[in-house]
């Protein structure tokens, strides 16, 4: 059978490495990256063997930085097969036209509404809801992160109730512009946040509230979980169920920070130091009167990017099967 022919179209912190995960994927492959600027990213791109397209009028401004662009957004996205939108949040929503008119399968990310696909996914939560989509919104890496920890605990002992506290970092390590980077902001001031809510685009009968503050770190999300189950367990049942989850991984033996978390991905020789997995503090797994507390650490830059592979095999229907494709996922990736 042919690869799925993928274009990603904005190659920034989701993606060059949604591109790179997609290579290393035995039936799909990268047609091309759509890039605004000749910078250092797109000379990258161009050295690692990745068609570098460009907008319409940029194709000369791109030239004259050295890189011979190989055509227009358009040019690329009439060679694929699914094109994953990886602009920034808000930009994504004008393309939809221009897939709809080329007729090609679209992913957005997070940073776009629930409204613009209709399609909110999570690979453990809702593949099937995505098999033969034209239009799918892989949700944010909070969001990513709160489906992968509650999703399970829902289908093993049914959940009544989630409080959750987002603690974000304000900024990715490579942002020069947002901070704060000496105060603690509640981000938003009026309460609940969307943060929590937005798993309801996923798991529509979840009741969950949120509340975040953003933190001057560059260094991954840290969440603290509170829920309530329907069903009586222990913390050690919740621990058996967590370890068998594909994309949850414990973290511990002196690991006591995100910082550490973050030394731990470049000590395993992951690609950029990536940590694909939520990464849940085991020690921190307590009942207390009745409900569960956690503590759990979400790479913002990375936790996303198995979904989106996910996500081009259930809209191709190139697998069918949603714990298939993740175990595929995470063995070409080495999670
Ligand atoms: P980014 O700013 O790092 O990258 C965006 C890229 O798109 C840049 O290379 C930019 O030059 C390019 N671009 C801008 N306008 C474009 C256009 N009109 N056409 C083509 N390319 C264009 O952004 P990001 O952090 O990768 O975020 C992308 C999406 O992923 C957003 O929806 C965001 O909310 C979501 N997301 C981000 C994170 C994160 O922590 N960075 C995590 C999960 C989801």
């Amino acid at each position: 059978m042919s690869k799925v022919k993928v274009a990603i179209n904005g190659y920034g912190t989701i993606g060059k490495r949604v591109a790179d995960a997609v290579s290393l994927q035995d039936d799909m492959e990268i047609i091309g990256i759509a890039k605004t600027r000749p910078n250092y990213e797109a000379v990258i791109a161009s050295e690692k063997g990745y068609a570098v397209y460009t907008l319409a009028d940029r194709i000369d401004a791109m030239k004259d930085g050295g890189i011979s662009a190989a055509g227009s957004v358009e040019d690329m996205i009439a060679e694929a097969d699914v094109v994953v939108d990886c602009t920034p949040g808000g930009v994504g929503v004008k393309n939809k036209e221009l897939y709809e008119k080329a007729g090609v399968k679209a992913i957005w990310q997070g940073g776009e509404k629930h409204d613009l696909t209709g399609c909110s996914f999570n690979s453990g939560a809702n593949y099937e809801g995505a098999l033969g989509k034209d239009f799918v919104r892989v949700v944010s890496c909070n969001t990513t992160g709160l489906c992968r920890a509650i999703y399970p605990l829902d289908q093993e002992y049914g959940v009544k109730k989630v409080r959750v506290t987002l603690m974000r970092r304000s900024a990715d390590p490579n942002d020069i512009k947002n901070g704060p980077i000496n105060a603690i902001v509640p981000n938003p001031i009026t309460l609940p946040s969307h943060h929590g809510p937005d798993v309801k685009s996923v798991i529509p009968h979840i009741n969950i509230t949120s509340t975040a503050v953003k933190l001057p770190t560059t260094l991954m999300h840290l969440h603290t979980l509170n829920m309530e189950l329907e069903r009586e367990c222990t913390a050690d049942d919740v621990k058996e169920l967590f370890a068998k989850q594909p994309r949850i991984r414990f973290v511990g033996q002196g690991i006591t920070s995100t910082a550490e978390i973050m030394e731990l991905g470049k000590d395993l020789g992951r690609s950029r130091g990536d940590m694909w997995e939520n990464c849940v503090w085991d020690e921190s797994i307590t009942m207390h009167e009745g409900e569960l507390y956690f503590f759990q650490a979400i790479h913002q830059e990375s936790d996303v990017i198995p979904e989106n592979v996910d996500a081009i095999r259930a809209m191709t229907e190139i697998e069918t099967d949603g714990a298939k494709s993740i175990a595929k996922t995470n063995k070409a990736m080495g999670i």
